[in-house]
């Protein structure tokens, strides 16, 4: 059992603090732990007098992962969570992208986001405006975006995938007959995703690439964008060799927003959520994981007996900005509540029903 679940039956202050001594005791010094028990306490009471729910994406901090979620997991996930929530408040402990894909899957009900401004880097390299010019250059060409963008970007989509099913939703679109994809805006998820499938990358003339000129009549093209993440595009094929070579029986576990060339250096690469299960089921001596550093102490919280090393320079700061302390203020005065246009929501959702239905 997630040990959220057992802290949020807590029936003390003192009782949710040995709870999450129980897991987090060798990750987070006592004193602090105490006072985040204290707070996680607070929030778990609150949550159940205001009928609310938390989500926490698996790049939280320890003491909240472990404490007050209600669901942890990875962006679609907690995307599928959020369409069938009947709680009258969702307070989304992510970044603010994954705050709007709840609000529009659900949009009766009130989306709150612990900090006014978790961005990403990635949704701040798209706009509503480039892919509709993307959609001059490439007319009839099926828009995919990564669920990483912004509300505007998504009403302008046809289908959103994450990184737990991006390949699946390419092989779809591809067995339906469509021989090119823009597939947006992740520039190396998207050469990791063509790599899968079997595709060719061609780059925009919009940002100075071939465009239309690169496609043959045979090809299966993936059209990409600029957009990288500012975590998973520091990691190095040098890191994984470094480790390797000081730890050679390491099992490197990398995410899809990494560079190629280190996906191809690793032993698995998949989704938050993916890489959890990993390191829950496969035995390994011991385990690298390119990706947000707090997931790694959570692996860690969860199966004690596994070894895991840590790459902890590459911090997201966006997920970062998300506390106990934030959540509780959120939950106490119902901030920073997310408000999207409805018919902008309308077409948005629409590119979101349609990747819960592909996988
Ligand atoms: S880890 Fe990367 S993709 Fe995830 S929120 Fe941070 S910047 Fe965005």
């Amino acid at each position: 059992m997630h040990n959220a679940a057992a802290v949020q039956a807590a029936s003390s202050v003192e009782e949710a603090f040995r709870l999450m001594h129980k897991s987090l005791g060798r990750i987070v010094p006592e004193f602090e732990l105490r006072m985040k028990a204290e707070i996680a306490f607070r929030i778990n009471r609150l949550k159940r007098e205001k009928n609310a729910i938390i989500l926490g994406h698996n790049y939280m901090e320890p003491a909240l992962y472990n404490s007050v979620p209600d669901h942890v997991g990875d962006s679609l996930g907690l995307a599928r969570i959020s369409a069938r929530s009947d709680a009258d408040i969702i307070i989304f402990c992510g970044v603010r992208f994954m705050a709007e894909t709840a609000k529009i899957l659900n949009p009766d009900r009130t989306v709150l986001l612990p900090a006014r401004e978790a961005g990403c880097s990635l949704a701040a390299s798209i706009t509503g405006a480039d892919v509709r010019r993307l959609k001059e250059e490439f007319p009839g060409v099926p828009v995919v975006t990564y669920v990483n963008c912004y509300a505007d970007v998504k009403a302008e989509t046809d289908v959103c995938c994450t990184s737990g099913n991006a390949t699946a939703v390419a092989r779809h679109l591809f067995a339906q007959g469509h021989r090119a994809i823009l597939f947006l805006p992740d520039a190396y998820l998207t050469q990791n995703v063509a790599a899968e499938v079997g595709a060719k990358v061609v780059f925009p003339r919009l940002l100075g690439g071939p465009g239309a000129d690169a496609i043959g009549p045979d090809d299966r093209v993936l059209i990409s964008w600029k957009g990288t993440c500012e975590v998973h595009e520091q990691f190095s094929v040098e890191d994984v060799e470094t480790v390797r070579k000081q730890f050679p029986d390491t099992v490197v576990l990398a995410h899809p927003e990494c560079k190629r060339e280190v996906v191809e250096k690793c032993d698995y690469s998949g989704s938050t959520s993916g890489m959890v299960k990993y390191v829950r089921d496969v035995d390994a001596p011991r385990y690298l994981l390119l990706t947000e550093c707090s997931m790694g102490d959570n692996i860690v919280a969860e199966n004690p007996h596994r070894e895991l090393l840590r790459l902890c320079s590459h911090r997201c700061p966006h997920m970062n900005q998300i506390t106990l302390e934030d959540t509780l203020d959120a939950l106490e005065h119902n901030r920073y509540e997310i408000h999207l246009d409805p018919a902008l929501m309308d077409r948005a959702r629409a590119s979101l029903d349609r990747m819960l239905t592909i996988g």
